[in-house]
């Protein structure tokens, strides 16, 4: 099972790089078929196994040999790596298929944020709906919905209030941070405003220090939340544990 659930991850993974890559080209993620976006031609089958495909034509394009960013191998092994993570932490529960979906969206944003400094209503869209259609079920079987309120006002309060006020931050920033407790709830949504922000000031220090940015520039909060979200997920009843343990 455990394989099984890295190998889907690592197949969706690869979807995950046309996502990235056509989604702030304006082009459909559906149509046309994956193909060289050098020579143009269409991928066969036997090219489009993530990762394998990669290694056997020792990362160059079948055709023009023009070279395949190592970035999508990179994606399709991260992606799989979380899935098999996800599942070793939730088993095959509701939590494990919401988490899985929440991941997948938040690799997307992240990473089209960090090399465009845009993030999309179609990648904030899709998981706002199916988001509210897992809350209803939740809801329907008897599940308290209370803290995934409670957290989507807080967040709505609090990153809609430093948006207002310092412009440090962008509506985008502000539909991922209502995402997490939309699929995580109140506590974890308060761990990955917290580490997002730790994580972020640390990068943005470094960043400055070894001069790629000026305290001028403009640093997307993407990538932040995302790597947050995914610690969150994976260790967020540790890391709250732990603090509890501390202050108690
Ligand atoms: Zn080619």
């Amino acid at each position: 099972m455990s394989l099984l659930v890295f190998i889907l991850g690592i197949v969706i993974g690869s979807f995950l790089n046309v996502c990235i890559y056509r989604i702030p080209r304006g082009e459909s993620v559906a149509y046309p078929p994956s193909h060289c976006y050098n020579c143009n031609k269409n991928l066969k089958w036997y090219d489009l196994f993530p990762i394998v495909s990669y290694i056997f034509l020792k990362g160059k394009c079948r055709y023009c040999k023009v070279k395949i960013s190592i970035q999508y191998p990179i994606i399709e092994l991260f992606t799989g790596i979380i899935y098999l993570l996800i599942y070793i932490h939730y088993g095959l529960t509701l939590n494990m298929f919401k988490y899985i979906i929440l991941a997948s969206f938040f690799i997307v944003i992240g990473i089209i944020d960090l090399k465009t400094t845009d993030i999309y209503d179609i990648t904030i869209l899709n998981p706002a709906v199916i988001g509210i259609i897992f809350l209803i079920y939740e809801y329907y079987i008897g599940l308290s919905i209370s803290g995934n309120i409670i957290g989507i006002l807080l967040m709505l309060f609090i990153i809609g209030g430093l948006i207002l006020i310092t412009k440090g931050m962008a509506i985008g920033d502000l539909e991922m941070y209502l995402l997490v407790p939309l699929y995580m709830g109140l506590k974890n949504s308060i761990l990955v405003l917290l580490l997002s922000i730790i994580i972020g000031g640390i990068f943005g220090i470094v960043l400055i220090l070894i001069k790629k940015k000026t305290r001028k520039d403009y640093i997307p909060f993407g990538p932040y939340i995302t790597i947050a979200t995914l610690i969150a997920m994976l260790y967020g009843e540790n890391i709250i544990n732990w603090y509890l343990n501390l202050i108690i």
